[in-house]
């Protein structure tokens, strides 16, 4: 998982954090950091060539993240489930990008897709010993 700019802005940390914790989930890694443009181009490769990519860019190196490698069963489920839908506009009312996002791509957090993707994106962060 990563909080995104605009949740560590208006000081969500704390409560996002919460959420998931209260989900059962263990926090293994974390730390606070900033996307230089490079980086964050590297992290969302996948998107590139997307009519949002520059704007994506732009918003995931304006200002301060916090990345997070987190445990417990079925994680990528369990995270997407209290995380909600891309757009936090449309998101359910219970989830963490419904209180905390605003839009899309402002969305408070990012969520890893899969087992695969989650493995790598904690190496991107943290190198493999996780
Ligand atoms: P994330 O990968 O951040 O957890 P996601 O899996 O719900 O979100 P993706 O399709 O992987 O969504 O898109 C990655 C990010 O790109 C989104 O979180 C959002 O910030 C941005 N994004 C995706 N689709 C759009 C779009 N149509 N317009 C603007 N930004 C978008
Ligand atoms: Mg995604």
């Amino acid at each position: 998982m990563i909080i995104k700019p605009d949740a560590v802005s208006r000081n969500a940390i704390g409560a996002i954090l919460k959420r998931v914790e209260d989900r059962g989930f263990k926090v293994r890694q974390m730390r606070m950091t900033r996307f230089t443009r490079e980086e964050a181009i590297r992290f969302y490769a996948v998107h590139r060539g997307q009519p949002f990519f520059d704007g994506l860019i732009d918003f995931m190196s304006s200002g301060p993240v916090v990345p997070l490698a987190l445990e417990r069963e079925n994680a990528v489920s369990n995270l997407r489930e209290i995380v909600g839908a891309t757009d936090a506009a449309k998101a359910a009312e219970v989830t963490i990008r419904k209180h905390f996002g605003t839009n899309i791509p402002r969305n408070a957090v990012h969520a890893s897709d899969s087992p695969e993707t989650a493995t790598g994106e904690i190496a991107f962060f943290f190198g493999e010993q996780v």
